[in-house]
């Protein structure tokens, strides 16, 4: 069972990694942060545009060689996620994805994300949890209004933390 699960999952990765949504720029962002996964050598620009607390468009682009398929199919599927919630929202999803590819969440916890479950089998290989965070990154700190700029370098990021408000 198993098997043919993660088969479909990988699948879902390919078609998103071929033709990724919410892929492009937003002209008039109220938010740009660029992340970058050293590790691999991925590379995203995520643009946000926000209504009061609410994001009401995002997008990414990676430049050609600069993304993974891993990268790029977590960015389109989180773009795809988080599109018109509230950030607090996107906040907690992003949590909660974090905890998914580390392999922290139960069988149930992880049917209840739905697509963003695809990326489940990444918590094998921990050089691959950097490429299917690395967008998320990105969002988290364009919704912090923190840096411009991301990596996934645990020096210069560490971990979000868990704990609640
Ligand atoms: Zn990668």
């Amino acid at each position: 069972m198993t098997v043919s699960t993660d088969a479909l999952y990988q699948e879902l990765i390919l078609e998103h990694n071929r033709k990724p949504r919410n892929f492009g720029e937003i002209p008039d962002a109220d938010r740009v942060v660029e992340g970058r996964n050293p590790l691999c050598g991925d590379e995203v620009r995520l643009s946000v545009k926000l209504d009061g607390d609410r994001i009401t468009d995002v997008k990414f682009v990676s430049p050609p060689g600069k993304g993974c398929a891993i990268s790029k199919a977590s960015a389109s599927l989180m773009t795809a996620a988080v599109k018109g919630k509230p950030a607090a929202d996107a906040e907690a999803l992003f949590e909660r994805f974090h905890k998914l590819v580390r392999g922290e969440l139960s069988e149930e916890e992880q049917r209840a994300l739905g697509s963003l479950r695809a990326f489940a089998g990444v918590s094998k290989f921990p050089m691959r949890v950097k490429c299917a965070s690395l967008a998320w990154h990105a969002l988290h700190s364009a919704l912090a209004g923190g840096a411009a700029e991301v990596t996934t370098d645990d020096r210069a990021h560490g971990p979000p933390t868990t704990e609640g408000a």
